[in-house]
């Protein structure tokens, strides 16, 4: 196989078509056998579903090249099964996880020539949807739906280096309690947008979120889930049922616990007990773990120990552990890995 000729370590985090997609449709109540096409448009009727109502979930994971030249993605039943999740929340049909990793596997041989070297910090991001097709103004669920895979090749996150992010305690919410906060849907992204523009244009790199109903205890960002250290050593994340369940935390926490030997703890974390952590990150497949040098809370400033200028001790661990792992150079724990080819 031919790598496609690009520049890997420049590459950006948007949108490159490559050579195949994944499409299945689901009609008379059934998913259809799946096909690859090189077709990236979609045609559909102006009502569609998707369109009028959002009934619209997605995915994120990643193709890398590990360090012996093998093509691998990190932990793809987890993402079938969030997906599971989301489309039950959302009324959707459910693509079932075997399906989900079988489309998966098929997308990304299909675009092998776009998964970036290993060494080059780039990866290939793979993006599994799923939306309601068929016409529908009545509010109800679609009877129609589309299933869809397609893959982009994005640069490495840290492009010249690490910079800590600084973070503002947004006034907006982005989950009611018993809402839509746990599902990976588009709508919880399309409400968050404004809050992310505003923050950028005040300077801020990304908003953190609070529980609507007290506003006294951490959420996540948009995008992405919260890590904190203790100054005893200690790994806290915040448990809410309003947080979209991270498989890089989840993962994170493992290698925290069985790989560092360290204490986790997932519990309500308070506004309140921010000043008294160590170090902060924030999780997802993107960075792995961003790390954050300084929170804003309405004028009054909470700077980490760890700085502006580096990731902490115990973030960078846990990335270089995590990151290890996903490209060959640390053994995985059992069925992390599914090797591509
Ligand atoms: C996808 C997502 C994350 C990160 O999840 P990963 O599985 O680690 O990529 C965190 N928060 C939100 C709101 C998300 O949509």
């Amino acid at each position: 196989m031919e790598k496609k000729q690009l520049d890997w370590e420049n590459l950006g985090f948007g949108y490159i078509s490559t050579d195949k997609r994944y499409v299945s449709n689901f009609k008379n109540g059934a998913w259809d056998a799946g096909t690859l096409t090189s077709d990236a448009n979609i045609v559909l009727n102006e009502c569609a579903c998707v369109f009028q109502y959002a009934q619209t979930c997605f995915e994120g994971l990643k193709a890398y090249t590990t360090m012996d030249g093998h093509i691998v993605i990190f932990r793809p039943d987890l993402n079938g099964k969030r997906m599971e999740e989301s489309a039950r929340a959302l009324e959707m049909p459910i693509f079932p996880v075997e399906r989900f990793v079988d489309a998966v596997v098929k997308t990304v041989e299909a675009n092998a020539a776009y998964v970036p070297p290993y060494g080059s910090g780039a990866t290939l991001y793979i993006r599994p949807y799923m939306m309601g097709t068929n016409p529908v103004i009545g509010v109800k669920p679609a009877n129609e739906y589309q299933f869809r895979i397609f893959t982009t090749p994005v640069g490495p996150y840290f492009k010249g280096g690490v910079r800590p992010l600084t973070l503002r305690i947004t006034n907006f919410d982005r989950a009611a309690p018993h809402g839509t906060g746990h599902v990976k849907a588009g709508l919880n992204y399309a409400m968050s947008l404004h809050a992310s523009v505003t923050a950028h244009a005040e300077g801020y790199d990304e908003n953190m979120f609070l529980d609507p109903a007290t506003r006294t205890k951490v959420e996540e960002t948009g995008g992405a889930n919260f890590v904190f250290v203790t100054k005893d050593n200690k790994v806290v994340t915040p448990k809410s049922e309003s947080i979209l369940p991270s498989i890089t935390r989840r993962s994170l926490l493992y290698v925290a616990k069985e790989y560092l030997g360290m204490e986790v703890e997932e519990r309500e974390v308070l506004v309140d007990e921010l000043k008294d952590f160590a170090e902060c990150g924030l999780c997802g497949t993107a960075a792995v773990i961003s790390p954050v040098g300084k929170i804003v809370n309405h004028g009054e400033e909470i700077c980490f120990p760890s700085g502006m200028n580096e990731m902490g001790t115990v973030t960078k661990k846990l990335y270089e552990t995590l990151t290890g792992i996903q490209m060959g150079r640390i053994t995985a724990p059992e069925g992390w890995i599914k090797v591509i080819r």
